[in-house]
């Protein structure tokens, strides 16, 4: 615990709390001022009360007892826009007015703090629209979309992955990304996805549709989807008009993620664990086309508890566990990055810039005003000018798995930390991490994103 430490009262009204001294005692509300009720002579407050300090007349301030309390669940629903539009992969303005109605955990937002985003410098312009002709199936897995993204210019972080396969069932919306080290994996990609759906849902995958190149198209997959008695449909190359689900999908993705990685200031090797984080959010944010509704509800029937989100890329204090400690004086938690949420455990991912690697945990305390990655000297971050997509069509002939010309490995870059830096953040931050969603639990069966390693790892 740090002691002695100021902290700045403006902080804590910038963070959507509110502030009353007087009484020799200062309080901290969790809701904005517009929460109290100024009648002449008395100011009644209708937040909740969350901290108070005692005025101390001999230093001449406010005695303020803070401990880091992790492993614990407080749940104070934030209303600031700023953070929801953060922690929904920089969603535009509908979808966020219709979060409170469709997703758990959210209450009304106050557009008041809609301010510019520098996240959001990627894409809107050239949003696509859906095919006008095109007809929304009428149950899952009537129709499935399907495209290759990659090679991308650089590898991820952590496990080298180059391509993406995604697969959007039409009726719901709902959308599953596989990683690959390599073109030729598509095919499991697609039976690992077809294995998982039918599974879930009963029904068996009737038509698919693969927009543009990559091995969806080749013949060699149609042969493997007649077998299984699924109809093929390929849009045809070089026809615009044609510009399908499966791109426009991809390209929403995309600019989600490309926007919570220049937000953050994480270099290209982040594009996966972005692009992952970006699908989990994409299947619980509500969608014009589903009536505001989001795909997991259509998918399964679930109403998907949102309060566990986080903004993607800021900072993290994870704690270490007491058998992990070296020695007495280690430090009770380290500061990470937050790179996404782990399917399935209900933890959050985080990276370690000191042993470059990937950490699960639930313990830990969030910090959403800080970008660690921001500072690095050096970094090389993604821009707008600058991403690590390629637009580059798949081919899909079979030169397939040689690494493009201007391929790269992207080394991150450690952080230096100052050595007397103490673990405690000095203003409360977020709330201490509640575990992802406690009830009712999401079935296990529907994480949004799935890591495909078809190499046997080493
Ligand atoms: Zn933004």
């Amino acid at each position: 615990m740090a002691s002695a430490r100021l902290f700045s009262t403006g902080t804590i009204e910038k963070n959507g709390y509110s502030l009353f001294q007087g009484a020799r005692k200062m309080m901290i509300f969790d809701k904005q001022p517009e929460g109290a009720v100024d009648s002449g002579s008395t100011i009644r407050i209708k937040g909740r009360k969350i901290l108070e300090a005692p005025y101390n007349p001999a230093s001449n301030l406010y005695d303020l007892t803070l401990e880091i309390l992790l492993n614990r669940r407080v749940h104070l629903n934030v209303r600031s826009y700023k953070t929801w539009h953060r922690r929904f992969g920089h969603a535009g303005k509908e979808p966020l007015r219709h979060l409170p109605k469709n997703v758990k955990g959210v209450d009304q937002l106050d557009p008041a703090d809609d301010e510019p985003c520098e996240g959001c410098a990627f894409g809107k312009s050239h949003r696509l629209p859906f095919p006008p002709s095109e007809k929304r199936a009428t149950e899952p897995l009537e129709l499935v979309h399907t495209d290759l993204d990659g090679p991308m210019r650089t590898a991820s972080v952590g496990s080298g992955f180059k391509y993406f396969a995604s697969f959007i069932d039409d009726y719901s919306g709902l959308a599953r990304a596989y990683f690959l080290k390599f073109k030729s994996d598509a095919f499991r990609a697609f039976n690992d996805f077809k294995a998982w759906a039918e599974n879930q849902t009963g029904r068996k995958i009737k038509r698919v549709r693969s927009d543009r190149g990559g091995e969806y198209t080749s013949n060699e997959f149609s042969e493997l989807l007649r077998s299984l008695g699924i109809e093929h449909h390929k849009t045809m190359p070089d026809s615009p008009q044609q510009n399908g689900h499966a791109e426009r999908w991809n390209r929403t993705i995309t600019e989600k993620a490309l926007s919570m990685l220049h937000h953050a200031g994480l270099s290209h090797g982040f594009w996966q664990l972005a692009i992952e984080a970006a699908v989990h959010i994409y299947n619980r944010q509500p969608m014009r086309r589903l009536k505001w509704r989001c795909p997991i509800t259509l998918w399964d029937g679930t109403i998907p508890d949102v309060s566990y989100f986080r903004v993607f890329g800021c900072k993290a204090y994870v704690h270490v566990q007491k058998d992990k400690r070296k020695g007495k004086l280690d430090k009770k938690a380290v500061e990470m990055i937050f790179v996404g949420y782990e399917q399935g455990s209900k933890g959050y991912k985080f990276w370690n810039p000191a042993t470059h690697s990937i950490v699960v945990s639930r313990d830990v305390i969030f910090d959403k005003e800080s970008f660690p990655a921001r500072k690095i000297p050096g970094n090389r971050p993604v821009t707008p000018d600058d991403s690590p997509f390629s637009d580059q069509e798949v081919p899909s002939d079979d030169a397939s798995n040689a690494e493009p010309e201007n391929f790269e490995i992207d080394i991150p870059l450690p952080i230096p930390l100052p050595e007397d830096a103490p673990p405690a953040p000095p203003v409360p931050p977020e709330q201490p991490a509640p575990p992802p969603p406690q009830q009712p639990d999401p079935p296990p069966a529907v994480p949004s994103a799935t890591t495909f390693s078809p190499a046997p790892s080493s």
